[in-house]
């Protein structure tokens, strides 16, 4: 705590009424941290690898259902009676309150979960880009406001993201999905034919369909039999497999399905997963490095299981068997021998996990989560600035971390503000210019639509708290006179 005061005095933010700029984050960047994992081995061990796949398994198996249909409820029953887990693809039409709610119910105590598919349903790709983002990052609000989880994945409702007739969809929609966060898209498409999609940064997997509403197996086992044995151009893609599309399933057809679950459980060596967890992972992957500090001695820079959207750990291979124990900053890590491999999983550390609460502040700036935190969101259409406000009179809050998301046609798209330290009855302000850099009607019709997410530890516990605002609906055009 008085750390954090030094800093925040050192660094100016103590000064009355001066409001903090923020920096640019670059798509696909996430904050990280630095651990030490200390190895007790038989002898020499190299530095370790990360593993593709979560515990060295060799694929990862999930499912992917859309819409918010409540046969869903009897999809999620039938893959839990045979070990299959996933993800459940919703919209958010209307308010919800999260108890009681499908999105809740189907996340249960992490079997499944959500991820986003638009507040509406719309065809994104027939929409002008601002209310394309605003479909998005309203949509994973509400899901992650309903579960109290991070939400990081995404499937286009309709599939739609680019369109003959709109040959700016692509970018828009492709600027849309980046500030919005999501680090995952089930339409493999979207992320491997795109151009506008910076590499890398967004992870995809395998579709295979054993029928939305009939099932046919003989289909789904070959589809998914191609996928293994084109093996070395498979996993170019991703070590992910998973089946969708629709919980339509009902009577026999979903006795039929949840055989196909029932002989895919141990039909390879697969990791059961939801979309969420195989999104964190794949990110966790490619944004760790792992560095030999001493002997049986290496550092970790990894990202924040918030930042990822789920804990999940990240497993080191050492190419020996002869590693006995492994800590990581003095917490046991789980491990497992085979192949004459060791497989490390090492946990994320308690003060990077995801939030154990979610909300977003009304009109008022109020929200029934986090009394005592006010905040709000503005944007002055005259001179272009967008100030984010956080009142705090309910007890210290730590390692305040804001990231603002802009409308498409601004640039930068997204924006981040370190706050170490916020004392109770102090008041902070963020603020940032939203240059418009991309012209016409595409990118500016519409109402431009602002998110701020402000992430930080409060009574020991990670919260996460939503602020958002609106731009002015563009006039409109005049006739020519
Ligand atoms: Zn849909």
């Amino acid at each position: 705590m008085k750390q954090g005061f030094v800093m925040a005095v050192a660094m100016g933010w103590a000064v009355a009424g001066m409001a903090q700029e923020g920096t640019k984050l670059e798509y696909g960047s996430s904050q990280t941290y630095t651990q030490t994992l200390v190895v007790e081995a038989g002898g020499d061990v190299s530095v370790p690898t990360i593993a593709p796949v979560y515990d060295g398994h060799s694929w990862a198996l999930s499912t992917r259902w859309d819409d918010s249909n409540p046969n869903a409820l009897n999809i999620r029953r039938k893959m839990l009676e045979n070990g299959i887990r996933g993800s459940f693809y919703l919209n958010s039409r209307t308010p919800e309150k999260p108890a009681g709610s499908l999105a809740q119910k189907l996340t249960g105590a992490d079997e499944c979960s959500v991820g986003g598919h638009s507040s509406t349903h719309p065809h994104l790709e027939q929409l002008p880009a601002n209310t394309a983002f605003r479909e998005l990052m309203a949509n994973r609000i509400a899901l992650e406001c309903l579960t109290d989880r991070p939400v990081n994945s995404l499937a286009f409702p309709f599939g739609g993201y680019q369109s003959k007739d709109n040959p700016e969809a692509l970018h828009g929609i492709t600027e849309a999905v980046l500030r919005t966060g999501y680090s995952h898209c089930v339409y493999s498409g979207f992320v491997t034919r795109n151009r506008f999609l910076p590499a890398g940064v967004i992870s995809t997997g395998w579709q295979v369909v054993p029928g939305d509403r009939k099932i046919e197996a003989e289909k789904f086992w070959a589809s998914i039999e191609r996928v293994r044995a084109n093996e070395a151009d498979s996993r170019k893609m991703s070590d992910c497999i998973f089946l969708g599309v629709h919980p339509w399933q009902q009577g026999e057809e979903l006795e039929r399905l949840g055989e196909v679950m029932a002989k895919l459980r141990d039909w390879d060596d697969f990791w059961h997963c939801t979309q969420t967890e195989w999104a964190a992972y794949a990110k966790q992957r490619r944004g760790t490095t792992v560095t030999a500090a001493a002997p049986g001695s290496y550092t970790l820079v990894r990202p924040a299981a918030y930042d990822l959207g789920n804990a999940i750990p990240l497993t080191l291979v050492f190419a020996s068997a002869d590693v006995r124990s492994a800590k990581v900053d003095g917490v046991d890590c789980p491990i497992r021998h085979a192949d004459g491999k060791t497989y490390v999983n090492v946990p994320q550390a308690a003060q990077a996990g995801v939030p154990a609460k979610i909300d977003e502040t009304d009109l008022e700036g109020c929200c029934g989560e986090f009394p005592g935190l006010n905040a709000k969101l503005a944007f002055d259409p005259a001179t272009r600035m967008l100030t984010f406000t956080l009142a705090n009179t309910g007890g210290a809050l730590s390692d305040g971390l804001l990231t603002v998301s802009l409308p498409p046609a601004c640039d930068p798209g997204m924006l981040r503000w370190q706050r170490p330290a916020l004392a109770n009855g102090e008041t902070w302000t963020a603020t940032t210019a939203a240059p418009l850099i991309r012209e016409g009607e595409y990118w500016q019709g519409g109402t431009p639509y602002f998110a701020a997410q402000l992430d930080f530890v409060r009574d020991g516990q990670r919260g996460r708290l939503f602020a958002t605002c609106t731009g002015p609906a563009p006039a409109p055009a005049q006739p020519a006179n």
